[in-house]
């Protein structure tokens, strides 16, 4: 068979829920194409040492409903030495496969890229809950990410308005505030602290005063984790508004649990147009949703400045918290 009916695919970075539907969209489409698809287990480590395997149509059955992926993710410290980059390459080739859908992160990205420069055709679709891929508006486990917040949140504003106290809560995010500004603007926060945007933990402590003085019963704070050590946070505020707060760290629970349906209609999507792309002859492609569109951009793309801060959301959700 010759290497134009071959296509391989892995994920990679870290593990987003919505990751299992683009899978399978990738080996449904491929195989509805004639084209044998075949899973690389364990992201480019698993590729390194040969970890590949032929998928059929029942290799991806009752998936779709499924957070994590099937396939294993790794992060994989040799993909960034040009022997392990090689290495990944010629185990592809030597299977007669020279084309390779990479699901992650633009760490994962980078990866494949450097298999391009092996003579690999390569296609990138965003996958990681952060929201931090320059070149789509929207990366595959985000929308799942922001509803487990808003969840979580529900839940502890029960016990906030119970005991009338202030709660802080840390969402993942390091570089990037897309989770807290998100998700802190569905919930209607107090306060939303992100890594972008600089803040005066005296002038949070004055709203969070005026809003109990008019009779609020509760507060929410949302904290990106990059936006400051929470504990100093939650001190500084207990020192400056004289009452008492909580902090809760959200951590893995965002990673996990059955995708959103905009997830798996995400994942589908990029799925079948990674495949589509092949089928043209493309490479170096990332796959982009793009005004509620999904669409082929150069790979390179991901790798471009980030966009500036929009602080359109930001200065809304700060409105709405007066
Ligand atoms: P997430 O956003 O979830 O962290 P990511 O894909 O950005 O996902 P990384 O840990 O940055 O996660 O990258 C995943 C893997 O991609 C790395 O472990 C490594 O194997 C490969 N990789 C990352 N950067 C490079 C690079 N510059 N060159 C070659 N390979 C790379």
């Amino acid at each position: 068979m010759s290497f134009d009916k071959k296509i391989a695919v892995l994920t990679s970075g870290g593990d987003a829920p919505g990751m299992n539907a683009a899978i399978r969209a990738v080996v449904r489409k491929g195989i509805y194409h004639d084209l044998k698809v075949y899973g690389v287990y364990h992201g480019f480590e698993g590729l390194i040492n040969g970890e590949i395997q032929e998928m059929q149509l029942g290799s991806v059955a009752d998936i779709v409903h499924r957070g994590g992926t099937i396939l294993k993710t790794a992060r994989c410290p040799e993909m960034y030495e040009e022997a392990g980059q090689k290495k990944a390459a010629q185990q592809l080739l030597d299977k007669g496969i020279n084309a390779l859908v990479v699901i992650g992160g633009d760490g994962s990205f980078r990866g494949a890229l450097a298999l391009a420069k092996n003579g690999i055709r390569v296609f990138g679709i965003p996958g990681t809950i952060d929201n931090d891929i320059t070149g789509t508006d929207l990366t595959i486990g985000f929308d799942t990410a922001v509803n487990t917040v808003v969840e979580a949140v529900s839940k502890i504003r029960d016990t906030a308005t119970s005991h009338e106290r202030a709660f802080i809560v840390e969402v993942m995010g390091r570089n990037c505030g897309a989770i807290a500004l998100r998700s802190g603007l569905a919930i209607g926060a107090e306060s939303i602290l992100l890594p972008e945007v600089p803040f005066d933990l005296q002038e949070i402590s004055d709203k969070l005063l005026r809003g109990f003085r008019r009779g609020k019963n509760h507060s929410i704070i949302i904290v990106a984790e990059g936006a400051g050590n929470i504990w100093e946070i939650a001190e500084k505020l207990k020192e400056y508004s004289g009452f008492d707060n909580r902090v809760t760290i959200l951590g893995h629970i965002q990673r996990g649990g059955s995708p959103s349906a905009f997830d798996s209609f995400l994942g589908a999507l990029m799925g079948g147009k990674a495949i589509e792309v092949f089928l043209e002859g493309k490479s170096e492609v990332m796959i982009s949703f793009s005004n509620n569109d999904v669409i082929a951009k150069p790979l390179k793309t991901a790798f471009e400045p980030k966009e500036p801060f929009n602080y359109k959301l930001y200065d809304l959700a700060s409105e709405l918290a007066i």
